[in-house]
């Protein structure tokens, strides 16, 4: 790691703001950090699921993306795909011209389906007492809320009046979600200077979304606005503040919780393990300058009474480890897979899924496990 960055380091560990912990997650969470464009690869290894990579190989494969499974003597399994490393880009370079899943952006109408098509669709089925309708308009697609349409804009989704500038924004992530405990990755030595060189460049010029649709997703464009709008829910005997958008969500959540926690002694052992539920905070996100999904009161961190020497965050593992992306499941403080089921069918995505894991963050984030049932439906 440059020293650029090990500067900064220090400055993200354990900070307390009250009793909350500010470990933030990226704005920019793939569950694997590559777009596709073949300069890079990236080697996805493992000895267990060679199902799950033959579908993801399909899918791939489906997407345009060059890929090949390859099996080797040992039985090892291995999905190499050739594809740039998209992560912490502030919003210029590899994904210019792809879409975050892999289908080119000049597809043309009729037949083919248009870059951000699907993930538009998605929101709009994920938000419909927000979303009024979607229509492709001036070339690309667009959602409306209320009279302001918001444009795909290479996934920046920015409003008419931003639209041209959409290489100063990073984009919203439609990352592929994988409904399984995804296979760790393993990068490959250029993979791994990339990574390093991309974060090291974070650092200098940290991503910045644009807030717009999110804002008026959530009708909370000011901190007092954003307040307006926060209620209190109770998770497992902790009250939490979150934003009303996901109260009836996490009721559901909690009801389905107590309920596997009665039958399940693992779950039960988890849950007593807890030492607070942290919804809504307003920040930026560490290294960043976009708000955090906290900021509007629809992520919520399951803070343990200890983490038992166990990782939890990507930011606070990369001064232990150079493949901190690589730390083994069993050395990350975990949430039991039933429970994140519990969550992913409200809505909610698992940061422990994601390449830069942060396994104590729940996202609301409906529209990326729309489009997860929808890949796993077209395999
Ligand atoms: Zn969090």
């Amino acid at each position: 790691m440059g020293l650029a960055l090990m500067a900064v380091l220090p400055s993200y560990q354990h900070q307390g703001i009250g009793s909350q912990l500010v470990h933030e997650e990226n704005p920019n969470t793939p569950l694997l950090p590559f777009s596709i464009n073949p300069a890079v690869r990236i080697l996805v290894s493992t000895m267990k699921h060679l199902s799950l990579l033959t579908a993801i190989g399909m899918l791939l494969s489906l997407s345009g993306i060059s890929c090949e499974i390859r099996s080797n003597p040992d039985a090892r399994s291995k999905l190499e795909v050739s594809g740039s490393l998209d992560i912490l880009s502030a919003g210029t370079g590899s994904t210019d011209g792809q879409t975050a899943r892999g289908r080119p952006a000049d597809a043309r109408p009729g037949g083919v389906e248009q870059a951000g098509e699907a993930e538009m669709k998605a929101l709009a089925q994920a938000y419909p007492n927000r979303i009024e309708e979607i229509a492709f308009r001036n070339e690309d697609w667009a959602l409306r809320i209320g009279d302001t349409w918001y444009f795909w804009a290479k996934g920046r989704l920015l409003p008419e009046e931003l639209r041209l500038q959409w290489e100063e924004y990073a984009s919203y992530r439609f990352y592929s979600y994988s409904l399984d405990l995804p296979p760790l990755p393993v990068l490959d030595e250029e993979s791994k200077l990339r990574l390093r060189e991309r974060l090291e460049r974070a650092e200098d010029n940290p991503p910045r979304r644009s807030e717009a649709f999110l804002a008026d997703l959530y009708r909370s464009a000011t901190r007092g606005k954003t307040e307006a709008r926060i209620g209190t829910v109770e998770l497992v005997g902790f009250d939490v503040r979150v934003h009303e958008q996901i109260v009836e969500p996490l009721r559901k959540v909690n009801r389905a919780l107590e309920a596997l926690a009665e039958i399940d002694p693992g779950v039960q052992r988890f849950v007593a393990g807890l030492n607070g539920v942290a919804g809504y905070n307003w920040r930026e996100i560490a290294g960043t300058r976009s708000r955090s999904y906290h900021s509007y009161g629809v992520a919520i961190d399951l803070t343990p009474k200890s983490f038992g020497g166990r990782h939890t965050y990507w930011r606070w593992a990369l001064p232990h480890s150079d493949e901190w992306y690589a730390i083994p499941y069993e050395q990350r403080w975990m949430v039991p897979l039933q429970i994140v089921k519990i969550f992913e069918e409200q809505g909610f995505v698992w940061g422990g899924k994601w390449f830069y894991f942060d396994t104590m963050h729940f996202e609301y984030r409906p529209e990326i496990l729309i489009l997860a049932k929808a890949s796993g439906d077209r395999r």
